[in-house]
């Protein structure tokens, strides 16, 4: 199964953002331009990426002086899992019923094992957090990454 590129940049995104509370060396609450230069993403997939966060109450966005991005609060617990479904959405992995519709969509047994796979893909990622995303030897190298 692949995910989606906007999945993959809002992981890294909240990664980088669950490393802000682990280390006073690193900036803290940084702007989604700073965050999508270290990570490496174009702002504005970036800035989309940190509105549909903001929506799902993973990322806070605090305005003014000091302001800046920032995990929401008890999110660096959140399970991995719930994270990537609501950022992949419902659909299937296959589209059996786009454009052109497949013959076999009404009873397809294929179907069926393809809907138990991602199951399956997305229940291996619950018992996983954002902290642990961020555990060695992950944690050290996003520490290095550092705003220029
Ligand atoms: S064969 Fe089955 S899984 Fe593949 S497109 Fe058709 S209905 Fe969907």
């Amino acid at each position: 199964m692949r995910l989606t590129k906007s999945t993959d940049i809002a992981l890294r995104i909240v990664m980088r953002l669950a490393v802000d509370e682990t280390d006073h060396l690193v900036s803290s609450n940084p702007t989604t331009r700073e965050v999508a230069e270290v990570m490496g993403v174009q702002y504005t997939h970036a800035a989309k990426v940190v509105a549909q966060l903001q929506h799902l109450g993973v990322v806070v966005a605090r305005r003014g002086r000091g302001g800046g991005l920032a995990l929401a609060e008890t999110r660096r617990s959140v399970s991995v899992g719930w994270l990537v479904r609501r950022l992949e959405g419902e659909g299937d992995v296959v589209d059996c019923e786009g454009d052109a519709p497949c013959p076999l969509s009404a009873a397809c047994r294929l179907r069926q094992a393809l809907r138990q796979a991602q199951e399956a893909f997305y229940a291996s990622l619950d018992p996983l957090s954002v902290e642990d995303l961020v555990a060695d030897p992950t944690g050290p190298v996003l520490l290095s990454l550092r705003l220029r």
